[in-house]
C-alpha cells in the first residue's frame, strides 16, 4: 500500500496516525461491539466522545470562558446566512472586508437579509494581498465585522486581526483554524468547514461568544439559529457523529504533537521552503504580496501555461496529487494544510526543479 501526497485544498488529507487509529477502531469502539457511526449520539460512549473533542478543542485554543463552541452541519456557507440571521439585528447593517472569492460568496448571501458595506477591498490589486489596518472603513452602527482571514482560492493570509472596535468580529476561518494559536477573546464568532484542516467533510465548528446567541430574527428557521444548538450541545438534531469523533481524534494528534505553537512552527517552515522556491525561480511564480501570503494554500502559475497538463501528469505519477489550481485562477495550487507531512512539500519542491530542470 502507498499513500499518495494529496495537495487538495478540500476535502484534504487527514493525518495518517488519525486514520489508523479510525481503522483499529472502526468494528469495536472501546469494546463497546460498534463502530461510533453505529452509536446513538444520546448514548453515554458517544457523548464521551464528543465531550473529550469539545474539551481538546478548547485546549487547543485556549478558548476562554463566555464561549459556545458548536458542532454544526452545512458547511461555512451555511455559516454565510447564519451569521447575518443571527447578528444583523444588533445594528445597522453589517460591515463585510472583500479580499476573495468566499468573501465575495460571504458578501452575497449577507446581503439577503440586511445592508451590506464594504469596509475595504483588494479587488483592484486582483485579490493579491490583505488590506493593512488603515484602510478599513468602520461604519458605528455596523452590527458586526466579517472577514476571511485565509483565502483558500487565492492564497491570501491576513498578517494581523483587524482591530474593530466594540462591533463583533466575524471570521470565515475554514482553512487556517487550527494552523496556528489565535486569540480568540478578539473574536465574536469563527466558524470553519472541517474538511481543509480540521477533519472530514459535513463537520461544521462554529465559537460564538455567549452574548451574541439569542437576537435571531424572528422568521429564522429552528436549525439556524445559534440558540438551538447551544442550548442542547450541538445535539438538537443528529449531529454528524462519524465526522464529530475523527475531528476528535485529529485534536488529540495535535496535543500529542506539542498544540498549536508546534503545529505553527512546522506549518511556518512549510510555507516558507515552497515560497522560498517558487521566488528562487523564473519558471514559477507566486503573485500574493510577500507579507500576505498564506501558510495553507500556496498558488503558482508555470511560466507557460502549455506546460501545466504536463506539470499535473507527471507529479501525478509522483504520487504527488490534486496540484490543479482553482478554475478562477488557473495554474496550480498546493494546499499544505497541518496534516501534510513536511517530507511531501521537499517532494514537492524536488520534483518542481526536477520539471523546470527539463521543460524550463
Ligand atoms: C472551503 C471554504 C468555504 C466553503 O466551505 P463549505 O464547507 O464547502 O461550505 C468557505 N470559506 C472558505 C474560506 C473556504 O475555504
Amino acid at each position: 500500500m502507498s499513500r499518495a501526497y494529496n495537495f487538495s485544498a478540500g476535502p484534504a488529507m487527514l493525518p495518517e496516525p488519525v486514520l489508523r487509529r479510525a481503522m483499529d477502531e472502526m468494528l469495536d469502539w472501546h469494546g463497546s461491539g460498534m463502530c461510533v457511526a453505529e452509536m446513538s449520539h444520546r448514548g453515554k460512549e458517544f457523548m464521551s466522545i464528543a465531550e473529550q473533542a469539545e474539551a481538546d478543542l478548547r485546549e487547543l485554543l485556549a478558548i476562554p470562558d463566555g464561549y459556545k463552541v458548536l458542532f454544526l452541519q452545512g458547511g461555512a456557507s451555511t455559516q454565510f446566512a447564519m451569521v447575518p440571521l443571527n447578528l444583523m439585528g444588533r445594528g445597522e447593517g453589517a460591515d463585510y472586508i472583500k479580499t476573495g472569492s468566499w468573501s465575495k460568496k460571504a458578501i452575497a448571501e449577507a446581503k439577503r437579509f440586511g445592508a451590506v458595506r464594504i469596509a475595504a477591498t483588494t479587488e483592484e490589486d486582483r485579490f493579491t494581498r490583505a488590506p493593512a489596518q488603515d484602510e478599513l472603513a468602520l461604519d458605528a452602527g455596523s452590527a458586526y465585522v466579517h472577514y476571511t482571514p485565509n483565502e483558500t482560492i487565492e492564497g491570501v493570509e491576513f498578517p494581523y486581526i483587524p482591530d474593530v472596535g466594540e462591533r463583533p468580529l466575524v471570521a470565515d476561518m475554514s482553512s487556517t483554524l487550527l494552523s496556528r494559536p489565535i486569540d480568540v477573546a478578539r473574536y465574536g464568532i469563527i466558524y470553519a468547514g472541517a474538511q481543509k484542516n480540521i477533519g472530514p467533510a459535513g463537520l461544521t465548528i462554529v465559537i460564538v461568544r455567549e452574548d451574541l446567541i439569542g437576537a435571531a430574527t424572528e422568521q429564522t428557521p429552528t436549525m439556524l439559529d445559534y440558540r438551538t444548538h447551544a442550548e442542547s450541545g450541538s445535539m438538537y438534531n443528529t449531529p454528524p457523529t462519524y465526522a464529530w469523533y475523527l475531528a476528535g481524534l485529529v485534536f488529540q494528534w495535535l496535543k500529542d504533537l506539542g498544540g498549536l505553537s508546534a503545529m505553527a512552527t512546522i506549518n511556518e517552515r512549510k510555507a516558507a521552503a515552497l515560497y522560498a522556491a517558487i521566488d528562487a525561480s523564473d519558471f514559477y511564480a507566486n503573485p500574493v504580496e510577500p507579507g500576505s501570503r498564506s501558510w495553507m494554500n500556496v498558488p503558482f502559475t508555470l511560466a507557460d501555461p502549455e506546460l501545466d497538463a504536463k506539470f499535473l501528469a507527471e507529479a501525478k505519477a509522483e504520487g504527488l496529487l490534486t496540484l490543479k489550481g482553482h478554475r478562477s485562477v488557473g495554474g496550480m495550487r498546493a494546499s499544505i494544510y497541518n496534516a501534510m507531512p513536511e517530507e511531501a512539500v521537499q517532494a514537492l519542491i524536488a520534483f518542481m526543479q526536477e520539471f523546470e530542470r527539463r521543460n524550463g
